[in-house]
């Protein structure tokens, strides 16, 4: 296959680079209109395959188009990353030191949660150990709303969760700093934070709720795919393709 970037190439990378992240459905349309305007083959299935090629060609500038999935929705999305420094740094121009450790905190708290999330509570309460500049409670839930509003966070009813943009950008940083904390999904092998755990304390392994829904659907009695203990959760139902565009 033709390793060569042409025109629909780069006006796909162009339409990336001026949104940042664009769920599947968008990113099939974005290419198919690529093709169509530059009058070049599409092939509805070929779509890694046409990112690849992109890809190829970002290698040497550090970037890189991945693919990663909203833990919520279980939906696709694609994000354009800077591989050069996928870790908190990347966010020093938006963020003050003092900030960036209260990131570094929630992000501690998310990664050793059970669930995937932080309250508000406890991040507030992990302000008073700060080292660098104190923010004051009010301050912290500014910041707080700050990081939603720039999607490297997700709130609800008071629980923060890591948004899609974050996993696919961070997960690099997030696999080396919390290697012995980070589990992937069983079923999809992405990094997993908001999931179901197997409660066989031999076995432990963890299945994102989306994944969960796809993978016990029709089947009469849930067991684990990796002991066969019975899977004691609450199965979540598949939710149809795009009903939500939460990322
Ligand atoms: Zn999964
Ligand atoms: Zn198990």
């Amino acid at each position: 296959m033709s390793r060569q970037m042409g025109d629909s190439h780069r006006r796909f990378l162009q339409t990336m680079m001026a949104n940042g992240m664009v769920d599947e459905q968008g990113a099939k349309r974005v290419y198919q209109y690529c093709c169509e305007i530059h009058n070049t083959q599409h092939a509805p299935d070929k779509l890694d395959d046409f990112i690849e090629t992109i890809n190829s060609k970002l290698q040497p500038m550090f970037m890189n188009i991945r693919k990663g999935m909203s833990e919520e929705s279980g939906d696709q999305f694609y994000a354009l990353v800077n591989m050069a420094e996928t870790h908190v740094t990347r966010m020093t121009s938006d963020y003050a030191d003092n900030e960036l450790e209260l990131f570094r905190k929630t992000l501690d708290l998310i990664v050793y949660s059970e669930k995937g999330n932080a309250s508000s509570t406890d991040i507030l309460n992990s302000a008073d150990t700060m080292t660098t500049k104190k923010l004051k409670k009010s301050e912290t839930q500014q910041l707080l709303n700050r990081l939603v509003h720039d999607n490297w966070l997700n709130e609800k009813r008071g629980e923060y969760t890591l948004s899609t943009r974050c996993i696919i950008e961070m997960e690099p940083y997030i696999r080396t700093m919390y290697q012995d904390q980070v589990k992937v999904c069983h079923i999809c092998r992405n990094i997993a934070f908001q999931c179901q755990i197997c409660e066989n304390p031999t076995c432990g392994i963890k299945i994102h709720n989306p994944c969960v829904a796809r993978y016990y659907k029709g089947k009469a009695e849930p067991r684990c795919p990796a002991c066969e203990d019975f899977w004691p959760h609450e199965i979540p139902e598949v939710r149809r393709p795009r009903s939500q565009s939460r990322k």
